[in-house]
């Protein structure tokens, strides 16, 4: 028998990184040595301390019950007090963290909780397929607010139509970016609210690099120091990243308690809540951030410098960002992201991800992900050089 997907299914393009997947798959049966730079995951383990906590609580029999959907307390107390010492920000533990399955979970549902069929969401492009997405699952429209090279990839709030933010419902904006890496300051964060408080948008935040930076002056800030960010939005703060964690599947978002009581009572009914011990792992992880966030960072500081140094050897510009695992490299004259991105790949069987694929002002740009190896990212370096 065959059955239909739905139309809502179907209006959907695959999903990217499901796609490349595939063509990976693919050239490795065919017997080639296929290195992707494609996928932000990181390689380096899971501190050993998390590890441990998740040991430890696995066997207390009190976590083989369903988890709360509104999270577990001692996660949500580790959030407030990491948000304190990280980001200088009071949150209620109570009333104004709510942890998920991931931030992907959160986006997506998101729309689910507050978008009506025919509201427009408001998206920057180039940006992370699930905003997108997550909208379109819901019966929402979106509205693209470009981020170009002139502007350092900021939004900029003077371009976005006057009867378009009227009835905008929702906007997602994402600092450090991916796939940009761009970070931005206080005072983007500042105009941000303004813009979202005269229009009375729903700000959604999404701080998955926020502890992904070279140094110490590029520390990114967080949405919830701007002024009245709590009145206008939320924060989804992902561990997935920053604590190796991808596999876990958690993260939390913070701020506005009203947004996060509808969000925990969409997900209530959806989903049951993280399994507890990894909920407890996730809160060993946050209570110990400054141990192992600097030996990360440390490490993707020598791998990006690699990277830049090949890429001014080959004459490609790129944007200089000291955040987030990526590199968002400009495509060479005559090329298309599509057309540069399966050069790459037939010539030196090394996998970027097109500019395209996060938007269509993604168009003319590659990213390159330094979440592998040091020797593998040597190696695909080395086959560039030798190829261009
Ligand atoms: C990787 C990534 C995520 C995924 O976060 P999870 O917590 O693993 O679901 C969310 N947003 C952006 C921009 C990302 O790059």
């Amino acid at each position: 028998m065959i059955f239909e997907e739905s139309d809502r299914l179907k209006s959907i393009p695959p999903y990217l990184f499901a796609e490349i997947d595939m063509i990976i798959r693919k050239k490795r049966e065919q017997g080639f040595d296929v290195i992707s730079l494609g996928i932000g995951d990181p390689d380096v383990k899971t501190p050993d301390l998390v590890v441990e906590e998740l040991c430890r609580q696995a066997w207390d029999k009190e976590n083989h019950k369903y988890p709360s959907s509104y999270g577990l307390k001692a996660l949500k107390i580790a959030a407030s007090d990491f948000y304190k010492k990280r980001f200088d920000i009071d949150i209620d533990p109570e009333n104004e963290v709510l942890p998920l399955w991931g931030s992907k979970e959160g986006i997506a549902n998101i729309a689910y909780t507050f978008v009506n069929p025919g509201d427009t969401v408001l998206i920057p492009d180039p940006s992370y397929p699930v905003y997108r997405i997550g909208t379109i699952f819901a019966g929402g429209t979106t509205h693209v607010m470009p981020l170009t090279e002139e502007n350092n990839f900021l939004i900029d709030f003077n371009e976005i139509d006057k009867d378009v933010a009227k009835k905008s419902k929702l906007m997602h904006v994402n600092y450090p970016g991916n796939p940009t890496s761009a970070p931005c300051n206080m005072e983007f964060f500042n105009k941000l609210t303004d813009f979202a408080s005269e229009y009375n948008i729903l700000v959604c935040h999404d701080n998955a690099y926020g502890d992904i930076y070279s140094e110490e002056k590029y520390k990114p800030v967080s949405f919830l120091n701007a002024k009245n960010s709590k009145e206008t939005g939320i924060e989804f703060y992902s561990l997935s990243k920053s604590f190796n964690m991808t596999g876990w599947r958690i993260s939390f978002a913070a701020g506005n308690s009203n947004v996060l009581k509808s969000l925990g009572k969409y997900k209530s009914n959806v989903d049951s809540g993280v399994f507890n011990a990894v909920q407890y792992a996730a809160a060993a992880a946050l209570e110990n951030y400054e141990e192992f966030i600097n030996e990360n960072n440390r490490i993707y500081n020598r791998r990006r410098q690699n990277v830049w140094d090949i890429l001014d050897k080959l004459g490609l510009k790129y944007y200089k960002s000291f955040n987030t695992v990526y590199i968002w490299v400009k495509v060479p004259e005559g090329y298309t992201s599509a057309s540069f991105a399966k050069l790459l790949l037939d010539r030196t069987n090394v996998v970027v991800t097109p500019g395209n694929a996060y938007g269509k002002h993604g168009e003319g740009y590659f990213r390159i992900s330094l979440t592998i190896e040091d020797d593998r990212l040597e190696e695909a370096l080395d086959r560039m050089k030798n190829v261009f």
